[in-house]
Formats: C-alpha cells, sequence, structure tokens
C-alpha cells in the first residue's frame, strides 16, 4: 500500500465514511458550488436545499423563477446577493442554450471537453471541474480545494510556495505515482483531505496531538523539533 493510501485510511478511520454533497449530476454540483459565498457548508446545505424546495433543481425551474423568489434565497447564501442570483440565471441560461437543459450530456464527453464545458459555468475553475466530475464518478487525477492542499503539503508532498497554482502543481505532481486509479478512492480521498483540514489541520493552529497522521507527519516533526530546540536543555 502507498504511503498516500495509508493515510487516507487512516483519515477513513478516524472521520468515518465521508459524507458526500445532497447535489448529483452536474448541474445540482455547479449550482451547490454557487449556493453561497464564504459561509459554513451547513449554511450552503440550507440555500440548496431551499432552492430545491421553492424553486426546483432544473436548469428550466430555475429559468423560470422570478427574482423575488431568487433574491430571498440568494440573501441567506451570504454577501452580494444580487450576484449570486445573476449567477443562478447564468447558470441556468448556459444549461438550457448549450446543453439543452441536460447538463448531464457532459459525462459522455472526453474528460477534457466535460472539463472545458464545466468552466463555462460561474465560480468554477479547473480543479473545481475536476471535483464536480469527480463526484459525478468521472476521474483523472485529484482535484484538492485548499484544505485538502495544505494538508499535502503538510504532510510532505510538494512546496509552499507563495503563488496558489505552483504550490498546487507541486503537490500534484509528488503525488501522482502514488493515486489510487478508481473515482470512487480518489473520491474518498478528495472529502477525507478535505474535512482533516477543516477539522484539526487548520490553516492557523493545526491541531497536530488529536492527528490520527501524526507519526507520519512532516510539518508536526519539524515543529516538535524547533520547539525542542528552544526548550533549554539542563
Ligand atoms: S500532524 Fe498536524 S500538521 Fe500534520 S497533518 Fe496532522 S494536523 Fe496537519
Amino acid at each position: 500500500m502507498s504511503r498516500f493510501a495509508q493515510i487516507v485510511t487512516h483519515l477513513k478511520r478516524h472521520y468515518g465514511a465521508p459524507a458526500v454533497p445532497p447535489a448529483k449530476g452536474p448541474f445540482e454540483l455547479v449550482l451547490w458550488e454557487n449556493a453561497c459565498y464564504l459561509l459554513p457548508d451547513e449554511r450552503r446545505l440550507e440555500v440548496f436545499e431551499a432552492l430545491r424546495r421553492e424553486v426546483g433543481l432544473t436548469a428550466a425551474d430555475l429559468n423560470a423563477a422570478s427574482d423575488e423568489v431568487l433574491l430571498p434565497l440568494a440573501k441567506r447564501g451570504g454577501m452580494r446577493p444580487e450576484t449570486r442570483v445573476f449567477r443562478w440565471r447564468e447558470i441556468a441560461r448556459i444549461t438550457l442554450n448549450q446543453f439543452d437543459g441536460d447538463l448531464d450530456s457532459i459525462l459522455k464527453l472526453p474528460y477534457a471537453a466535460a472539463k472545458k464545458a464545466l468552466k463555462q459555468f460561474p465560480n468554477i475553475g479547473d480543479p473545481g471541474a475536476e471535483k464536480i466530475l469527480l463526484l459525478c464518478g468521472v476521474a483523472n487525477g485529484l482535484p484538492l480545494e485548499s484544505n485538502g492542499l495544505r494538508v499535502l503539503v503538510r504532510l510532505g508532498w510538494g512546496r509552499l510556495q507563495k503563488d496558489y497554482g505552483k504550490t498546487y502543481r507541486s503537490v500534484q505532481d509528488a503525488i501522482k505515482p502514488e493515486l489510487p486509479a478508481k473515482a470512487e478512492a480518489l473520491k474518498d480521498a478528495h472529502l477525507l483531505l478535505r474535512t482533516h483540514g477543516k477539522e484539526l489541520c487548520k490553516d492557523k493552529g493545526p491541531l497536530c496531538h488529536q492527528c490520527p497522521v501524526s507519526a507520519e507527519c512532516s510539518y508536526a516533526q519539524t515543529t516538535a523539533a524547533s520547539f525542542m530546540r528552544a526548550v533549554p536543555q539542563r
């Protein structure tokens, strides 16, 4: 078993099977990504489920909804609700005009074309498009969001650089030989690394003393060594 697989196994033992978003298929997942801004997952869920209940989760439903219905829902999703409504309408418009209302059709395209199709939607860049495809069971590597990226850098893959994109690429290059092939295993890894970054391996003040993979962690070992150097020896 690769070191990467061992770490994911430890994380799964610690956190349990990872929770997947309630959004199903590319259209709902694009909407999920655009449900709120800089708010916790609980609020994203609240806005998404309100859209399901009060509008419907198809491009036609969203397109037909009035601003009077959409704006109060968008306000629950944080700052700039008008922009959010605009983006929801864009999501509906692109899906109706370019995909005949059925964004599932992109899952039949070659990977690069499916990714390109998703990147037309608001707030969906390369990692976002890869994540949506992964959650739909289509994988080509391991997309990472900021939490997962931080965890892997601390565990010793890649190199932290000022430029986020360079850090991202260095981690991707480093983990590539160890990645599992199956989409299901990659999905678990993506979700567990994200959970670990949010729960214990926090940006400021990681809780290394509670961490199930601390024995594997270069960051924790370096921090402990610096601490020992700083403590006066008798
Ligand atoms: S030991 Fe600390 S820094 Fe390393 S992965 Fe665990 S929480 Fe993160």
